[in-house]
């Protein structure tokens, strides 16, 4: 672990913090606070050696709730928006939209997979609440788009800033959920900026300091590089399962699973969707074509 200040912890997470991972955050003060829970194996019997008061979740998603329920006692706090997909794994499936897909059952072999387990939420924050630890405020970011409730924590003293899957990857932004929101994201990632953070700490890529504007408007960047390549592909009207196989979202070179492919297709849709919003692309039944 890695102090990022007298009371903060980084939790470095396996593997780089890829899938199913994440880099978490642990809070040493008067209460013993996660900052989000897949950690790894190695980490948590380190963490559950001593009791952990409070877990906050960024977001619904099971690689930053994977290990709340090793830690039964310890109060959960999330966003009111996703803490019902936190509950319940049915409603979990809901958000992810792999019902409205076809695919529901890659959904259930998908929680099996990875042994996801509902966790109660004890207390649902909003937009601006601060989370008191003792000495160690947190403010409550709201940064929806990834998620509805996803949100960003921020310390004012040090400028940390825990950007959770506002993560920088070099992906970009993930948005393949029926939940999901481009309009929202956008805005989020530019409430990022504007927050100037000194630090920066991502689920997936672990400590930030430099050049965090210019890296966040680059992350921003690969929304509208995909979009304009949507654009260009409906030159041609198309539905969007031929959209889907155009691979835009996860690049040509990707073997898309049958699971990544529900993926493409919910980020293809989230793309026709805000650009039917935006008055430049139509549909006749099931093509969509340009305006
Ligand atoms: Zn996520």
């Amino acid at each position: 672990m890695i102090n990022l200040t007298d009371r903060i912890k980084f939790i470095e997470a396996p593997n780089g913090g890829r899938f199913p991972y994440c880099h978490c955050l642990l809070i040493e003060d008067e209460i013993r606070v996660l900052i989000d829970s897949s950690f790894g194996k190695e980490n948590l019997e380190q963490l559950i050696k001593k009791p952990v008061d409070l877990i906050v979740n960024s977001h619904f998603h099971e690689d930053h709730i994977l290990n709340n329920y090793h830690f039964p006692d310890a109060a959960v706090w999330a966003h009111s928006l996703d803490a019902p997909a936190i509950r319940s794994l049915d409603t979990f499936l809901d958000y992810y939209g792999f019902k409205d897909f076809d695919g529901e059952q890659i959904g259930w072999d998908f929680i099996e997979s990875i042994d996801l387990h509902a966790s109660p939420v004890h207390r649902e924050f909003e937009d601006g609440d601060t989370l008191d630890f003792g000495h160690v405020n947190l403010q409550v970011i709201h940064t929806p788009g990834h998620t509805p409730g996803h949100c960003a924590f921020y310390e004012d003293k040090s400028g940390l800033l825990f950007s959770a899957d506002i993560d920088l990857s070099g992906f970009g932004p993930w948005y393949s959920h029926i939940c999901s929101n481009l309009d929202d994201f956008i805005v989020s990632i530019k409430k990022c900026i504007e927050l100037k953070p000194q630090i920066i700490v991502s689920c997936h890529k672990g400590i930030i300091q430099e050049d965090i504007p210019g890296r966040l408007q680059k992350y921003l960047d690969v929304i509208f590089r995909k979009e304009e390549q949507i654009v260009n592909a409906l030159q041609s009207p198309m539905t969007l399962e031929e959209l889907t196989a155009k691979q835009i979202i996860y690049g040509e070179k990707t073997k898309l699973d049958p699971f990544l492919r529900v993926f493409e297709k919910m980020g293809a849709y989230q793309h026709l969707q805000r650009l039917i919003s935006l008055n430049q692309v139509d549909q006749s039944g099931e093509v969509y074509f340009l305006k």
